[in-house]
């Protein structure tokens, strides 16, 4: 807004500069302007000069005859309207009549003096002729002229009495109008002040008004700038609403689409939910119906493995390894069941040569052949893995609650540690019953815990030689010279059996068997530094724990899976000459002997059913007594070497196993009848 738009501000000073003339505008009265001012005390000396006059008249009255003078207030509007005067003959009267006449004619103008006519005594005037002057000694005539003389002065005297009068009627006159405007100047003084102080206060407000003015404006200034950032920022705003707008607009059709899927995801997730449930119950059902059938199969697993037999015996023959004779063809042979080369077999004729007979009649030695028949022969050719393919689902029922015990029977060097532990190097191929059993049982408890079963399995293996127990588990110092261990109940009244002295590893994984398995063969390594071939003469007993439950259902099981690698079944050679190394070696021989017919005369009893088994015979039967009784399942590998020089201890193993064997098919049968 510019300044000289401000128009109402200007014009307030406008009208206080407008009102300056009217107040010094002409009043009505008829006095000067320069009169105005004075108070109305003065109003009696403005009328001074009047008076003067008046009084003046006397004087000029006195000094007619030399100054005639302007006429007095009275005169004044002939003299406004005619100018000039007519004069009186200068030749009419004497010259004081002429001066008093100038004087009459000059103040006499209308009707109310009459023209004054020359006294009698007094000299005509007129015939223009000058009064001449008396003679000294006309007295008479002198008189005459000082009696028309009186008589002017009178009448002039009268005249100017009047005319007094009037003036001062009009002195009062005057007076009152100057009361009057006394009056009036009082009011418009008042007026004045008034209208000063109004002035003052006007002035003072625009002097207000320009501080506020200034104040305004600075604001103004100050809100214009403001404006115009506000404008800026506006047009930022409106810059940033529309790029916002288009966001916006974009988000909501984000929104739109976004719920769209959510109302479909809402609904797939609806029915997903009730898919679910149905799941959830139909889970519940099949698991139960898992339960049930896992329940069946293990009865029916235990049926068949009762079927199969609880003493079954697997006879296998080792290769001729390298180095070793090449026996004569048809030393050992496979024959093949009733069903042909397609079943597994299960007979083994071992044809031996009578030397002797031969020998005195000369003609080629005749042979004998003699055949046996196991639950399963393994040929020279055969894998681990086939092997262990037989004994699976009998590992399996230690995970079911059923003791299972394998044994390895035969001479030394006829392949029983290879049986059991496996070959060396670690190779996965030739890895032997132990480390893959529990490998088989570490899986089916992972799959089992599927069902609600968790279980646990604690790994102990000791060594029986000579009657005593060892710990092949040692470490430290026990080392290969542990002290004896003790075979215990766990506790007072207790089924359970315990080596004192002997560690119990808890595993869950091939790789801690495997380790077991090294520091057990670690501890057989020094032993055998001392006593030469102690671990073929001692019987070596692997022990698994085996703990499982069913939560859910309040279920439990456990039994032990014992392997066990005996020791030389060889007998000592009676022709040998009894050297004091030959009397320790009769004694361990005796012992290996005494405890493996002790082995056989408990598993006669036990497949006899009779009422007292002599477990306590020896230490080893009686470390596995919980293994054999009861609902156990026994293995027996009868391991036989390919060689025709260990003919008779391969024959002698081989009884063994048939009468063991016998024993089992006894069972079998009584079972089936
Ligand atoms: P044992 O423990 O009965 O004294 P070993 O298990 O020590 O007999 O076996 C003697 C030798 O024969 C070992 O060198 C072993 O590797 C080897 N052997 C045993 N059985 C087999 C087999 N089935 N295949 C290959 N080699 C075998
Ligand atoms: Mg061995």
């Amino acid at each position: 807004m510019e300044p000289q738009q401000r128009s109402p501000l200007l014009e307030v000073r406008g009208n206080v500069e407008l009102k300056r003339p009217l107040v010094k505008a002409p009043s009505r009265l008829p006095l000067p302007g320069t009169r105005f001012k004075r108070r109305p005390d003065q109003m009696e000396d403005a009328l001074e000069p009047e008076k003067k006059r008046t009084r003046g008249l006397d004087t000029v009255t006195k000094m007619a005859t030399s100054h005639p003078r302007a006429p007095a207030l009275t005169a004044r509007p002939q003299m406004q309207g005619q100018t000039t005067a007519p004069k009186v003959p200068k030749k009419t009267g004497p010259r004081c009549s002429t001066a008093i006449a100038t004087v009459l004619k000059n103040q006499k103008p209308g009707p109310a003096v009459p023209a004054q006519k020359p006294a009698a005594a007094a000299p005509p005037l007129l015939g223009g002729k000058k009064p001449t002057k008396r003679p000294a000694w006309d007295l008479k005539g002198q008189l005459c002229d000082l009696n028309a003389q009186l008589q002017c002065f009178r009448e002039r005297t009268q005249t100017l009495n009047q005319e007094n009068q009037q003036l001062q009627d009009q002195l009062q006159e005057a007076q009152q109008q100057a009361r009057a405007l006394g009056a009036e100047c009082r009011t418009l003084e008042g007026e004045l002040a008034r209208v000063q102080a109004q002035a003052e206060q006007s002035q003072q407000e625009l002097g207000n008004l320009r501080a506020h003015v200034l104040e305004l404006e600075e604001q103004l200034g100050t809100q214009e700038g403001l404006v115009q950032e506000l404008q800026k920022e506006r047009l930022g705003l409106q810059e940033e609403r529309r790029g916002l707008a288009t966001r916006l607009e974009e988000q909501e059709r984000r929104l739109q689409a976004s719920e769209a899927a959510l109302s479909g995801s809402q609904a797939e997730v609806a029915s997903l939910r009730q898919e679910a449930a149905a799941q959830a119950a139909a889970l519940v059902e099949q698991g139960e119906r898992l339960h049930g059938l896992e329940m069946e199969r293990r009865r029916l697993h235990n049926q068949l493995q009762e079927l199969k037999g609880n003493i079954r015996v697997f006879c296998r023959v080792r290769p001729v390894l390298a180095g070793e004779p090449t026996p004569s063809p048809g030393f050992l042979l496979f024959p093949s069941g009733p069903g042909g080369p397609s079943d597994p077999p299960t007979r083994l004729s071992v044809s031996r040569s009578d030397d002797r007979r031969g020998t005195l009649s000369g003609a080629p030695a005749p042979t004998t052949r003699h055949d046996f028949s196991f639950d399963r022969v393994f040929p020279p050719g055969s894998g681990q893995d086939q092997v262990f393919e037989e004994i699976a689902m009998l590992v399996q029922s230690a995970l079911d609650g059923y003791p299972v015990c394998i044994f390895a029977y035969g001479q030394t060097g006829s392949g029983k540690t290879f049986t059991m532990e496996g070959g060396p190097g670690g190779d996965p191929q030739v890895e032997g019953l132990i480390p893959r059993a529990l490998r088989h049982l570490f899986s089916v408890a992972q799959e089992l815990g599927g069902q609600g079963w968790t279980y646990s399995f604690v790994a102990s293996y000791v060594e029986i030689y000579n009657e005593t127990v060892r710990d092949l588990l040692a470490t430290g110092t026990r080392k290969g010279q542990g002290g004896e261990c003790e075979i215990r109940r766990a506790g007072p009244g207790s089924e359970e059996l315990t080596v004192t002295n002997a560690r119990y590893v808890p595993v869950s994984c091939e790789k801690e068997v495997e380790a077991l398995l090294h520091v057990a063969r670690q501890n057989r390594a020094v032993a055998r530094t001392s006593q030469n071939e102690r671990s073929s003469r001692s019987h070596s007993v692997f022990q698994l724990q085996i703990s499982g439950e069913h939560a859910g259902r309040g279920l439990q099981c456990g039994a032990p899976l014992s392997l066990v690698d005996l020791a030389g079944s060889e007998r000592l050679d009676p022709g040998l000459a009894l050297g004091p190394g030959e009397r320790e070696r009769l004694r361990e021989t005796q012992a290996i002997n005494s405890s493996l017919s002790t082995l056989g005369l408990v598993i006669m009893a036990l497949s006899n059913k009779e009422s007292h088994v002599p477990y306590r015979n020896s230490k080893l039967t009686y470390l596995l007594q919980n293994s054999l009784g009861g609902s156990a399942k026994m293995l027996m590998f009868v391991n036989i070497s390919p060689l025709e020089e260990n003919v008779s201890e391969s024959l002698n193993s081989l009884r063994f196993a048939s009468k063991v064997n016998q024993c089992v098919i006894g069972t079998a049968q009584a079972n089936r009848k």
